[in-house]
């Protein structure tokens, strides 16, 4: 995040009558106005949170501001943990929470209603002392989907998301780390192992693997059953066919005419 060597802009979603943004943290708005194809800020309707931390929520209060309209009009659902809502350090604004129309905050097992077609059910994370949830996305006529977060690998996850077709893991580092709650490359291939998954892409990638002298961390990640496509700046999954694309971005900083 500090050098952006990969962009942390969090996953837009368009599933099940909906548009919604996961995790967005610094610079999520800069790219979706520059998103090639083009995605529209102001049709959002929703934003979750599968934590507080400042890289998947730098710009919560921002893609919030754009959901609703600039703050005119009451609209849309903020779905994040408790404690970014509220106590001590909560990071989506007051201001923000009273222009969403609806907040939800998840609980293990809960099943968020986002739209009449699309509902999120909340899988309990281990991340430091945040509270963190991974979803299991459901939408009639689309196989089952699941995002893993960032968390300790825990056992629970084989049999929740044992049903997900496709599968977005966190995956920080290529070798488990102890004392760090994040899930490591080699931990993600054995967990792939117990699920039925099709097709998975790894994501949250530290700068470790992402630079040009890391690159072997980032192949041959495909599982006997699971295919697996490290995740790339702007890349785009289908979620009824789960062909991977690559978008692009058209400047956005517009340098005046002189
Ligand atoms: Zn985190």
């Amino acid at each position: 995040m500090i050098r952006q060597q990969r962009c942390t802009g969090g996953i837009w979603i368009c599933c099940g009558g909906a548009k919604g943004i996961i995790d967005p943290g610094p610079g999520s708005l800069a790219h979706v106005c520059a998103a090639v194809p083009s995605l529209s800020p102001e049709e959002l309707d929703f934003v979750l949170l599968t934590h507080k931390h400042i890289d998947h929520s730098g710009d919560a209060n921002v893609m919030i501001e754009c959901m609703t309209g600039g703050g005119f009009k009451k609209n849309g659902l903020i779905i994040a943990p408790s404690d970014a809502l509220s106590g001590d350090d909560h990071v989506i604004m007051r201001y923000s929470q009273e222009r969403a129309a609806r907040i939800e905050r998840p609980h293990n097992g809960k099943i968020i209603k986002i739209t009449p077609n699309l509902t999120a059910e909340a899988v309990l994370h281990l991340h430091g002392t945040s509270e963190c949830y991974g979803y299991i996305f459901r939408t009639p006529g689309l196989p089952e989907w699941g995002m893993i977060s960032d968390s300790r690998m825990l056992p629970s996850f084989t049999e929740r998301y044992r049903n997900c077709s496709f599968v977005s893991v966190n995956t920080t580092f290529p070798d488990r780390k102890k004392r760090l709650d994040h899930i490591s490359v080699a931990e993600a291939k054995e967990l792939l192992t117990g699920l039925n998954a099709k097709h998975a892409v790894f994501t949250h990638l530290c700068s470790t693997m992402t630079a040009p002298e890391g690159k072997h961390f980032l192949e041959n990640l495909s599982t006997e059953n699971t295919h697996v496509t490290p995740a790339e700046d702007g890349m785009i999954v289908d979620l009824a066919t789960y062909e991977v694309s690559y978008g692009g971005e058209k400047p956005y900083i517009q340098t005046p005419a002189r």
